[in-house]
């Protein structure tokens, strides 16, 4: 077992966090409360490669793995966790289902132009009858002569009003169940299709989350992606990458909201004394430090899994369900060192707070990895 990155990941990292702090950092509370979308910072990304980490460079990607990719998103989210769910939707979701099950023609049309950037990709589930129990989904695409008809809302889609390219999954057969959903391609201008609500979010805020509302939508049979009737399943093979970046997302806002109450312990007098002497605070620091580590573990491992091409259904949801809790503690316990400033905005504490809570909601709830994983361990 090699605990370490190598040298070229080193650098990656390194690379990343210069990045991070010098072109984000400085307007993360801009972004915050104007609930602007950093579309600028997004096409800078893509020219360092990072909007197609885990894609190879016959599609224009970066040609790297998912532990690359856990690095990326670990240190844009130590930053900027909006920054992080944008870059892990686009990437793991969108681009990777297209990637996955995608026709030659559909990998070096959209693939191409998503791994550089050069389109924003969004990726539909959600609707708002079906969260958790996905398979429910109402959204419906008919077949017609030449293609197929969508009706219907999907919600809570991460970069919908800014997406060049959505994937999105409908019922083809509603006899066949979860084996009756199929994916689809849709273009943002399709005539039939547009974004609708743009969410008002506890944190995040910077990312955009939105209603895509499908009326007599006509697409091409060529938009259809994978087979027919095998969309849920992907969905969820797309799932089991993707909650490795959400425990990515998770890591990088505990690591971030942990460097801040260090620094500010060390700093902040109280009763004569750095309160980092007090070992109330010390014990903090130290259960946050642990926990932090046990999460980063957990998610190297799942992404080592998936750069060795292993099923990783259980490790992503068990890295994806104790890194997204050890966050949430770490952000807690961040703005109680922080005492009453960890309650004003001058000071992160309080936006890793926010963003944090997310995370152990998107792409499954706590409660549901606790299902997938229990299912796993039943099984056999
Ligand atoms: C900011 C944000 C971004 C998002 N981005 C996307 C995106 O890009 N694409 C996309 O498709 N979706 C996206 N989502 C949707 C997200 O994946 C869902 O919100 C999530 O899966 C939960 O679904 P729900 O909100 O309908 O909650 P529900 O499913 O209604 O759950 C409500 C509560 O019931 C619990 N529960 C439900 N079923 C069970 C069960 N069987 N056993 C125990 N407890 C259960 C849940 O754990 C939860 O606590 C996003 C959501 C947010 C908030």
């Amino acid at each position: 077992m090699d605990f370490q990155l190598n040298d070229e990941q080193q650098h990656l990292k390194k690379s990343v966090r210069q990045f991070a702090e010098r072109e984000i950092a400085p307007n993360v509370m801009k972004w915050d409360e104007a609930c602007e979308f950093p579309l600028a910072t997004l096409k800078e990304l893509g020219k360092l490669g990072l909007m197609g980490t885990i894609f190879p460079p016959e599609y224009c990607g970066a040609g790297m793995g998912y532990v690359e990719y856990v690095t990326a998103i670990d240190e844009l989210s130590r930053v900027d966790g909006s920054i992080g769910i944008i870059v892990a939707a686009h990437t793991s979701l969108c681009t990777n289902h297209i990637f996955l099950v995608g026709t030659e023609a559909q990998k070096k049309n959209y693939v191409s132009r998503l791994a550089t950037g050069e389109f924003i990709g969004a990726w539909g589930l959600t609707e708002p009858s079906s969260g958790s129990d996905a398979g429910s989904a109402r959204m419906t695409a008919a077949r017609k002569k030449d293609g197929w008809v969508l009706n219907g809302t999907k919600t809570f889609i991460t970069n919908g009003h800014y997406a060049d390219v959505l994937v999105v999954i409908a019922v083809t057969d509603r006899a066949a169940h979860t084996h009756g959903l199929s994916a689809f391609i849709v273009e943002k201008d399709t005539k039939g299709f547009r974004p609708g609500k743009k969410e008002n979010k506890l944190g995040l805020r910077a990312s955009d989350t939105s209603e895509l509302i499908f009326e007599d939508c006509f697409l091409p049979k060529e938009n259809l992606l994978g087979k027919e009737g095998d969309g849920f399943i992907d969905a969820m093979q797309v799932l089991d990458g993707g909650r490795i970046s959400i425990a990515a997302l998770s890591l990088g806002i505990a690591q971030g909201a942990y460097d801040a109450a260090l620094k500010y312990s060390k700093q902040r007098k109280q009763f004569g004394h750095a309160i980092s002497d007090f070992q109330a605070i010390q014990w903090k620091l130290a259960d946050m430090a642990t926990e932090i580590d046990a999460a980063r573990l957990l998610t190297m491992r799942a992404a080592s899994m998936k750069d060795a091409g292993m099923k990783t259904t259980l490790e992503s949801s068990m890295a994806k369900l104790f890194a997204s809790e050890v966050a949430v503690k770490c952000a807690d316990e961040g703005v109680q060192i922080h005492g009453g400033y960890g309650f004003i905005k001058d000071y992160p504490a309080e936006k890793f707070y926010r963003d944090v809570k997310l995370c152990t909601i998107g792409e499954g709830t706590s409660e549901i990895q606790r299902l997938v994983i229990a299912r796993q361990l039943l099984k056999d």
